[in-house]
């Protein structure tokens, strides 16, 4: 059968392989879209939502909790955690209907079904034992990763974050094994809920990556919420226990911890194999960096007419940089227009108990990048827990450029923390000084005001 043609064929339906179609057909493109699963693809069905969903959900803990100390009393509140997680499904279901019917009228072509690259301009989709043929002018692959678990024995007796998001019942006690921003994210979760949670990490402290300062006071913070982070360990086995009632963690030391279940969030993997991509001349990176597509800053891998975005390609792993990556190709091949996606002052957040964000860089990579610092920072208690009586500290902290007086980075441990990192994003972005900052009037009584009122120095750096 002749192959059906097109200008471009996408592989994966998720945030950027939607994205660039009804971006591309939208500038005239003849676009094909092959989903293996459910259009939507992480972020909808097993990532962003649902976690902000049940973030949501668990959070009303605490707002009970704190509503005492402002007189309420609410007495035998508690959690049907069944009750959330259909409420949960019913929404994700909804948007999964939101973004076929937005297909639809993009008129992208659908094609369910497994896609690999014959060549590199034609996609083969097997659905049901039957197969399609697309010819593409261009190719794009936006197959995005998946979450993987430690090659220990008894590994399979473990849960990952796609399973944790459906569990039919609240465990009582939860190891979440990682420190990464899923796991503190579950860790979150899970102990809002009413679970117990050790958290077991490899490295001195969770959330790796982020800045260090921040790292060791969300240690803080992770003990005054009753979860016990476990630091510096290894996992050697995950067993089940002799009247298979629950499991046990064995760490590389040999003790065990009992619990019922064991979610491993230990990292994603690009979702590059078995697609034909190195037989076609698409170069990867090595086993050391999981077969991530090598591409351009313009997405362009090592065969000119084919593109890769998203989490394949192993760059910024967020949902926002994938769609802003298959727009951008979108771009360059139909709108006459190259386009690139600037990965820095990019904002990010972790939606743990409490939230933590960022946008730009941390005190470490300031000075590793040869910048002269000013750092200024402050902690406090939140005014809602003077009557609350949570015990928590917002902690605010900027990175600045002494020479251009430049804000290279903010960062924050606190209620909102992300909603205010998205508007601080817009500053960063547009190259704020801190002299701007102080110029600004403070929003009183907030937490964000003391961005604006951050003053001397806490650290003269070098
Ligand atoms: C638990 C969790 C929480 C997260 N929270 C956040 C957050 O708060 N904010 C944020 O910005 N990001 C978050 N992320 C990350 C975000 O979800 C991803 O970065 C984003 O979804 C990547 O988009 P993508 O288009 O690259 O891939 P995906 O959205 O994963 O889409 C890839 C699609 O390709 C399909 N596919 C794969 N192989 C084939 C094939 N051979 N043929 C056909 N189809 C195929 C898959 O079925 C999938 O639908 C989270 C991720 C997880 C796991």
């Amino acid at each position: 059968m002749e192959p059906l043609d097109f200008d471009l064929v996408v592989i994966g339906a998720g945030s950027g392989g939607v994205a660039a179609s009804r971006r591309a057909a939208a500038l005239g493109a003849r676009v094909a879209l092959c989903e293996a699963g459910r259009v939507g693809g992480t972020c909808v069905l097993r990532g962003c939502v649902p976690k902000k969903l049940l973030v949501y959900g668990s959070h009303f803990r605490d707002d009970l909790d704190d509503a005492a100390g402002f007189g309420w009393q609410i007495d035998g509140a508690r959690l049907d955690w069944p009750t959330l997680i259909a409420a949960k499904d019913r929404e994700i279901n909804r948007l999964n209907g939101v973004y076929l019917s937005m297909l639809r009228d993009s008129g992208v072509q659908l094609f369910n079904g497994w896609a690999r690259l014959l060549d590199r301009h034609t996609v083969e989709v097997v659905a049901d034992g039957k197969s399609q043929r697309l010819r593409g002018r261009y190719l794009l692959v936006a197959t995005g990763s998946s979450p993987h678990k430690p090659e220990i024995p008894g590994a399979e007796l473990g849960i990952t974050s796609d399973e944790a998001l459906s569990l039919r019942s609240l465990p009582a006690r939860v190891i979440i094994v990682g420190g990464g921003y899923i796991g503190v994210e579950f860790a979150g979760i899970f102990s809002r809920a009413g679970a117990h949670v050790t958290q077991v990490v490899r490295c001195d402290a969770v959330l790796r990556g982020f800045d260090e300062e921040l790292r060791q006071a969300y240690g803080t913070e992770l003990a005054k919420r009753g979860i016990t982070l476990r630091t510096g360990e290894q996992v050697a086995a995950v067993e089940r226990s002799a009247d298979a009632s629950h499991l046990h963690l064995v760490l590389g030391s040999g003790e065990r911890i009992a619990s019922d279940v064991v979610l491993f969030a230990t990292g994603r993997r690009p979702n590059t194999l078995g697609l034909g991509l190195a037989e076609a001349g698409v170069a990867l990176r090595g086993p050391s960096e999981h077969g991530a597509i090598v591409v351009s800053e313009e997405s362009r891998t090592a065969v000119d007419n084919i593109f890769a975005i998203g989490d394949c390609t192993d760059r910024l792993n967020l949902t926002p940089v994938a769609i802003a990556e298959g727009r951008a190709v979108a771009a360059t091949l139909f709108g006459g227009q190259p386009s690139r996606v600037d990965h820095r002052n990019v904002a990010t957040a972790v939606f743990g108990a409490p939230p933590l964000a960022c946008v730009g860089l941390t005190e470490e990579q300031a000075r590793q990048g040869g910048h002269t610092i000013d750092v200024y920072a402050t902690r406090f208690r939140p005014m809602k827990h003077t009557l609350s009586g949570r015990d928590t500290q917002t902690l605010i902290k900027l990175i600045v450029d002494r020479p251009s007086g430049r804000v290279l980075g903010c960062h924050m441990i606190g209620a909102d923390a992300p909603e205010i990192m998205q508007a601080l994003a817009i500053a960063i972005t547009c190259g704020a000084t801190k002299a701007q900052f102080d110029a600004t009037i403070a929003l009183h009584p907030t937490a964000a005001e003391e961005f604006v009122l951050l003053r001397p120095p806490r650290t003269v750096a070098t």
